[in-house]
């Protein structure tokens, strides 16, 4: 048995489908953020140079954010480095308790459940729920998300896929299933590569009307949207119509760690049964002090969001204007159509090498074949000279690769970013 073989042969599959990975080795720095440190070459040659982060989910930079370091650093001097075991064995520390509180309150739900990541809590959750409900269906938007898909595979449910966004597909389903069968709709409020938004209202109207509960993935918007960082449902003013609300703490929160808000016996549930939180160590209280600094913040302060939005739609017009083809939404996500998965690794090799640049390419599985892009998530600390130096050298690559460039509009004549990727 030759094993490396197999190994090497899987390897140059992907090679061979140029959707091979490479990550850049970076170091950032709180102070500098989004200019980072890049190590082209090694531990070895130690040889760092400056580069600028255009594609981080560390969207309002809460995890380069003064009080959420100091959150964590005195954490680490009063309870030390580690959480000390799984909660199951060693019990829960402190800060963890005072998160989840929080974490319920901002969702107004009676209770929250905080797992090592969001991955995990919708592996955790779904499978779990999906399991203790007899003879149970998911209705499953067609692009959630991976970790969302192991979940509803875990649960053992039957699953039926209903088109992405498309309520009128879900109501058939929901209909043909009846309202006596136990039925479980699960859908993501803001889906985070091409950045549109789910008819949160009128998916948990439906819900309610054949008697399904609700899950939803909020992972892209808690922190971001709501008047308070509650997400989507909370701007749209259904948080309480929706059952389960799953978040992480990594992307607006800037941390680490995933959960859940839901009634209280629906967490205790899941607390209770799921193997993917029950044996393995729980988040150590550095971690949940600087989640729930990040949470409070963002409970009471507008200022980044708004920063964030001025800067995602300063972004989009400006690219184009410049003719750059940017796909259409409402949301903070910058997507640049590129269509073609070496052409969209060549141009973020560019970016990289000869404009100190980084946005990593997105190609499939991420995304669906035929429509890699380059995923631009601007920031509260993107400038409008960052902006300017994003749109010129995104011009110059789109013209060193032969990328169609649309027809440049007059910046003024842009009310938001409306142009169609074809
Ligand atoms: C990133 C992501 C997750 C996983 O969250 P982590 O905290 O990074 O594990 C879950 N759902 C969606 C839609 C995501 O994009």
């Amino acid at each position: 048995m030759d094993y490396k073989r197999y190994f090497d042969q899987a390897i140059g599959r992907l090679r061979d489908e140029r959707r091979y990975r490479v990550f850049a080795d970076l170091e950032r720095n709180p102070t500098r953020f989004p200019v980072a440190k890049w190590y082209p070459d090694g531990i070895e040659s130690g040889q760092a140079q400056d580069v600028l982060i255009w594609c981080s989910n560390d969207y309002l930079a809460m995890g380069q954010h003064p009080a959420v370091i100091e959150a964590a650093a005195q954490a680490v001097r009063l309870y030390g480095a580690g959480a000390g075991g799984t909660r199951n064995i060693s019990g829960t520390n402190h800060p963890l308790v005072k998160l989840e509180a929080e974490l319920a309150g901002l969702h107004r739900k009676e209770a929250c459940l905080a797992f090592t990541s969001g991955w995990i809590s919708n592996l955790a959750a779904l499978g779990t729920i999906g399991q203790l409900l007899p003879d149970c269906l998911i209705l499953s938007d067609a692009l959630n998300h991976n970790s969302m898909i192991e979940g509803i595979r875990r649960s053992g449910c039957s699953k039926q896929i209903f088109r992405h966004n498309d309520t009128e597909h879900l109501e058939e389903l929901l209909k043909a299933a009846g309202r006596e069968r136990a039925k479980i709709v699960v859908f993501e409020s803001l889906y985070s590569m091409d950045g549109d938004i789910a008819p949160v209202a009128k998916i948990a109207e439906l819900a309610k009307k054949y008697n399904a509960l609700t899950y939803v993935d909020e992972v892209h918007a808690v922190g971001m949207y709501g008047p308070h960082g509650g997400g989507i449902c909370e701007r749209e003013g259904v948080m309480d119509q929706i059952d389960i609300i799953e978040g992480t703490l990594a992307k607006g929160f800037g941390t680490l760690g995933g959960y859940i808000a839901a009634d209280a016996n629906i967490c205790d549930a899941v607390r209770s049964y799921a193997p993917s939180f029950i044996f393995t160590t729980a988040l150590p209280p550095a971690l949940a002090e600087a989640a729930l600094a990040a949470v409070r913040h963002l409970r009471h302060s507008d200022a980044e969001r708004i920063a964030h939005q001025s800067a995602a739609q300063l972004t989009k017009s400006a690219l184009v204007a410049a003719g750059i083809p940017v796909m259409p939404n409402t949301s903070h996500i910058v997507p640049a159509f590129v269509g073609d998965a070496e052409l969209c690794k060549e141009a973020s090799d560019l970016l990289l090498e000869k404009h100190s640049i980084y946005i990593q390419p997105i190609n499939y599985p991420t995304v669906a074949r035929g429509t890699e892009r380059l995923r631009i998530t601007p920031t509260p600390r993107h400038t409008e000279e960052h902006i300017a130096g994003l749109v010129e050298a995104l011009v110059s690559v789109w013209k060193e690769l032969n990328l169609p460039l649309f027809e440049p509009i007059p910046q003024h004549v842009i009310a938001f970013g409306p142009v169609a990727a074809e």
